[in-house]
């Protein structure tokens, strides 16, 4: 069934008609249409309704976008950290004042149930931006004692370091959750003293547009935060090869992430990436099955798999094995799958047709090789893009869906016999985004959450996040961090300054 406009909050109503209507470039603090006029459409994936029209900015409009940010260096620069802080502190307040607007609008555009935004993502981009309100006021650099051996008579050498914003940020941001991962990249980078040209993803342009208005209102000047929404292959693509950018902070797949590496090449941008994962769950002999079944199926099913630090793959041990799968098989089989908006649904359509042509690829191909499906496996519903939440067996370490990040809800369960095995096999792949151990023993915990390699591990829990915490991966998972005080290093230079006084 259609989208009934009429059932949507006054503010998402008000906001689709203000902007929706391709009028959604912000350049130097003002809202224009695309240079060339081009536009694209926005939909709504669970019920395939249009949400409006999306500016396609071309390399005219990222070329206005680079300058304004470049022009407002001064400017933003020049403020106080305790500024800065005060209109990062007052972004979150209005994020806070509108969470239910944008929690909707997310669901609309992206597909989430509406308690996965209105309870986990968008306070987390509320928290995300009072995190660096507090950060701003407090880089430091350092006094050194050199030993350089240089003394004019009656003079001394001072040597100390302090530290700068880096310049023009290009922060490029995913489908999966919006909200908070671009907060991820503009709280830091604004902390920090950078000015942001932002591209969000060409399926979910709608709450970066709308934050875009609330910075404003925030009072944070024109020319500080320019949104340029457009295809990847052109907006995107335009921007991280603009000479006028100094650093790219970019979250997507591992194949774009080596696009934008390219294009950083020209003029040496710095560049942090955070990218693609298989992240194992593991089942140890002595876990609380009470809290792992449910533990590592949510790890997976969690806004339909579209998460980058998703459980994707499963082991188990071999004691355990039958029981963990037929109770991961049964909280698959017993999800509800629905709209975002309605109140029980507990896992929506994956973001586009073309990411659900995608995962049924996989799925596919992973029946052809051998593997059988015991939840789920195919695509549902007479509208939308629906998969069903699945759980993979029958598979080998060598097959694409062991391998692969199928970015859906797809779980893929294997058996283990001991910990060495079991720490090899979860290392056995080109990601290192996170991991999970289930165990109630205290050495297993210590041993494996150090030998497995991975940006984050949990015990006992996945998918904990907080502002303090980094997050990122090693491997082909990515370069350097997001949020926690590490982010912040992203976004600053080094100066060292060595006087003669
Ligand atoms: P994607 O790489 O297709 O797109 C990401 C962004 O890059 C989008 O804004 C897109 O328009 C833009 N883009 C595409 N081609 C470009 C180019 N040539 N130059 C510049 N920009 C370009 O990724 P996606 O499908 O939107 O997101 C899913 C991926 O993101 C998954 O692999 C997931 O694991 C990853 N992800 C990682 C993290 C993390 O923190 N590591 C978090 C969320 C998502």
């Amino acid at each position: 069934m259609p989208l009934d406009f009429s059932t949507l909050r006054t503010g998402t109503r008000e906001f689709l008609a203000r902007r929706a209507s391709g009028q959604g470039l912000l350049i130097g603090g003002e809202w224009a249409q695309a240079a060339n006029g081009g536009t694209f459409a926005t939909l709504d994936p669970a019920t395939g309704s249009e949400l409006g029209q999306v500016a396609k900015a071309g390399a005219a409009d990222v070329d206005a976008a680079v300058s304004a940010a470049r022009a407002a260096l001064a400017v933003w620069g020049a403020t106080v950290p305790a500024e800065r802080a005060r209109i990062l502190w007052k972004v979150a307040d209005l994020i806070e004042a509108n969470i239910d607007d944008l929690a909707e609008l997310e669901t609309l555009d992206q597909g989430k149930p509406l308690f996965v935004g209105r309870w986990a993502e968008i306070p987390g981009a509320v928290s995300q931006f009072r995190f660096f309100a507090g950060q701003a006021m407090a880089i430091e650099g350092s006094t050194l004692e050199s030993s350089i051996n240089y003394q004019p008579a009656g003079k001394q050498m001072r040597t100390w370091t302090v530290r700068e914003p880096v310049g023009v940020v290009a922060a490029i941001v995913p489908w999966n959750s919006p909200l908070v991962l671009t907060a991820m990249k503009l709280a830091p980078a604004l902390a920090a003293g950078c000015t942001v040209v932002l591209k969000p993803a060409e399926d979910t342009s709608l709450t970066a547009l709308r934050l875009g208005e609330l910075m404003i209102e925030a009072g944070v000047p024109a020319g500080v935060i320019n949104i340029v929404t457009g295809l990847g292959g052109e907006t995107g693509a335009a921007l991280a090869a603009h000479p006028g950018v100094a650093k790219i902070a970019f979250t997507g797949s591992t194949a774009t992430g080596r696009a934008v590496l390219d294009a950083a090449k020209t003029n040496f941008k710095r560049v942090t990436l955070e990218l693609g994962g298989k992240s194992p769950s593991i089942i140890m002999p002595d876990a609380d099955l009470s809290q792992a079944i449910p533990g590592v199926a949510n790890a997976i099913y969690f806004n339909g798999g579209q998460v980058c630090i998703a459980g994707s793959r499963l082991y188990v041990h071999r004691s355990v094995h039958d029981q963990v799968v037929e109770g991961v098989a049964e909280y698959a089989k017993g999800l509800k799958l629905g709209h975002g908006l309605a109140a029980d649904t507990q896992m929506g359509p994956v973001v586009s047709l073309r990411h659900a042509e995608r995962v049924e690829g996989f799925l596919q191909r992973a029946r052809a090789e051998g593997a059988t499906m015991l939840a789920g496996g195919e695509r549902t519903g007479e509208a939308g893009t629906f998969i069903t939440p699945t759980l993979v067996v029958d598979v080998k370490p060598g097959m694409e869906i062991v391998r692969e990040e199928v970015f859906g809800p797809v779980l893929v369960a294997q058996a283990f016999d001991d910990v060495e095995e079991v720490i090899a096999a979860a290392n056995d792949s080109e990601y290192g985004l996170a991991a999970s151990v289930w165990t109630e023993g205290l050495s297993n915990a210590h041993r494996m959450s150090s030998a497995i390699k991975a940006g984050t591990v949990w015990i006992n829990c996945h998918a904990m996040y907080d502002p303090t915490l980094a997050i990122g991966g090693v491997k082909q998972s990515g370069w350097g961090r997001d949020s926690g005080r590490q982010a912040l290093e992203n976004y600053l230079e080094w100066k060292t300054i060595c006087a003669v006084v």
